[in-house]
């Protein structure tokens, strides 16, 4: 079995679960419109947002482009008399505090970091994911951790990993493994790099054949099997 010392987690959907903030915040703020937030708009909102970080990952829009964006365009395309840099602003407070956990992710994570090196590698704003992590009790379970805005690149950019591997001590990429929830930015990031991959799938969301990972898992607690088994006993058993 292959020992993966080095485990690099992605951050949103796979430890916080930025679902349940996101999903929580909007209810909020659409109710304070006088407005039923319905599945329909939920979709609406999720596509217009997630073609716009595929955009930015592809590096063809800049990050402020998708918070400038996804609002205005939501709106216009509902007919909503909404200011949508304001909602987007209020937005930002509300999944500024988001520490909403993935189950069963800080108890995957405190297990793991007894005897593998635990970095955490996310796209987003420097000030925010430390924010969230923080109100998370996260902080403590990481050696470190890189958010793309302090990189000056993001996933799957190779300019984001080497930044990452020029900062770990002692790095092999051999001994590297990174677990997340995005095909796009997370397994591609990874092969691209020539890393081994595992996409953490717990809604079963359909295969891409070009972005193949080498692992797939649906709960974290099956990170147990993948990295070596030997490493969660003490070390004096040996
Ligand atoms: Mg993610």
């Amino acid at each position: 079995m292959k020992h993966y010392h080095f485990l690099l987690f992605d951050i949103d959907d796979t430890i916080l679960d930025f679902k349940a903030t996101e999903n929580s915040a909007l209810t909020f703020l659409f109710e304070q419109q006088g407005i039923i937030l319905t599945d329909q708009i939920k979709d609406q909102y999720e596509q217009i947002n997630q073609s716009l970080w595929q955009a930015f990952e592809r590096n063809e829009i800049d990050r402020n482009a998708i918070f400038t964006s996804r609002f205005p365009l939501l709106f216009k395309e509902l007919d909503f008399a909404v200011d949508g840099l304001v909602f987007e602003k209020n937005y930002r407070y509300l999944l500024n505090k988001g520490d909403d956990i993935i189950d069963g992710s800080l108890k995957v994570l405190k297990k793991l970091s007894l005897n593998h090196s635990i970095y955490a590698v996310t796209n987003g704003m420097s000030k925010t994911q430390y924010q969230r992590m923080e109100s998370a009790n996260l902080l403590p379970l990481f050696k470190d951790i890189f958010v793309s805005e302090d990189t000056g690149y993001q996933k799957p950019m190779q300019g984001y990993f080497d930044y990452v591997f020029e900062r770990i001590p002692n790095f092999s990429i051999q001994q590297s493994l990174i677990i997340g929830d995005s095909l796009s930015s997370d397994i591609l990031g990874g092969k691209t790099v020539g890393m081994d991959t595992c996409w953490f799938n717990p809604n079963s969301k359909p295969t891409n054949p070009s972005i193949q990972p080498t692992y797939q898992i649906k709960k974290l607690d099956q990170l147990y099997d993948i990295v070596s088994k030997k490493e969660l006993l003490p070390k004096n058993t040996f």
